[in-house]
């Protein structure tokens, strides 16, 4: 009964951290605030009342269209405040009422961001990445995570090997071969997930990104968003990065 209602206040939480989520991959990459203006509707101007802008009930009372000129409301707003309170409510099932639920829920809201602006702008705004950061020095301290040194660390090595990876590549290709959106964004990961989880998270990164993009980029010749792989390879790390770190010293280093 009481798991329930942790489940269920997470959901409601991460809904609304979802809508908040949904103005700043709107207004972040075009450089505006994301506390003023209250949000309007891109046709017709109509400001957009609270009880039009209840997250993913509203979309569904207002049948996906503005209450005033009934223009489609892009089916973006609710998928990200869905997927949003789906990472919620898993931080609480894992990790139950604990700080380490709202630190990871935090982190992968944080992701979800970056892999979105990233998407479709090819830019990681700073406030999610050395945002992120301070977020993530703040919360390792709490109970049941990284302490304040792991996370220190974390973010050095981060941004420390891709930063080293970024200048060796444009030695070697002869232009900029990374952004400094991905550099500081591992910075975050790092100040999240420790100096192990920084290096597995590059590796996962690097392999998936390799696997998946570059026969695409090669054909399309378009921006590799590298932060999407990125992203992607610090979930995975939070998810099951330990079991990855025990199985690999099982198996290849015997102990
Ligand atoms: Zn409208």
């Amino acid at each position: 009964m009481v798991s329930w209602l942790i489940w269920g206040y997470a959901a409601v939480v991460g809904a609304c951290v979802g809508s908040f989520l949904n103005v700043c991959i709107h207004r972040l990459p075009e450089g505006e605030s994301v506390v003023r203006p209250r949000s309007r509707c891109p046709e017709c101007g109509a400001q957009i009342g609270w009880r039009d802008n209840v997250p993913v009930i509203s979309y569904l009372l207002l049948r996906g269209r503005c209450r005033g000129c009934g223009i489609r409301i892009p089916a973006q707003y609710p998928v990200v405040e869905l997927v949003t309170a789906l990472v919620w409510v898993a931080a609480a099932v894992r990790y139950g009422w604990a700080w380490q639920a709202l630190t990871v829920a935090v982190f992968f809201t944080l992701l979800l961001g970056i892999a979105l602006t990233d998407a479709k702008s090819y830019l990681i705004p700073d406030e999610f990445s050395l945002g992120g950061l301070a977020l993530g020095l703040l919360l390792s301290p709490l109970p049941g995570g990284l302490t304040l040194l792991q996370s220190v660390t974390g973010a050095m090595t981060g941004f420390g090997i891709l930063f080293l990876t970024a200048l060796l590549g444009e030695w070697w290709l002869g232009e900029p071969a990374m952004g400094g959106g991905d550099i500081k964004m591992m910075a975050m990961v790092g100040a999240f997930l420790g100096p192990v989880g920084a290096v597995l998270t590059i590796f996962m990164g690097a392999l998936v990104g390799t696997l998946v993009f570059l026969p695409l980029s090669l054909r399309t010749e378009r921006l590799v968003p590298f932060g999407i792989f990125l992203a992607l390879g610090a979930a995975a790390t939070e998810a099951w990065g330990d079991l990855l770190v025990a199985w690999y010293r099982t198996n290849f280093l015997g102990v």
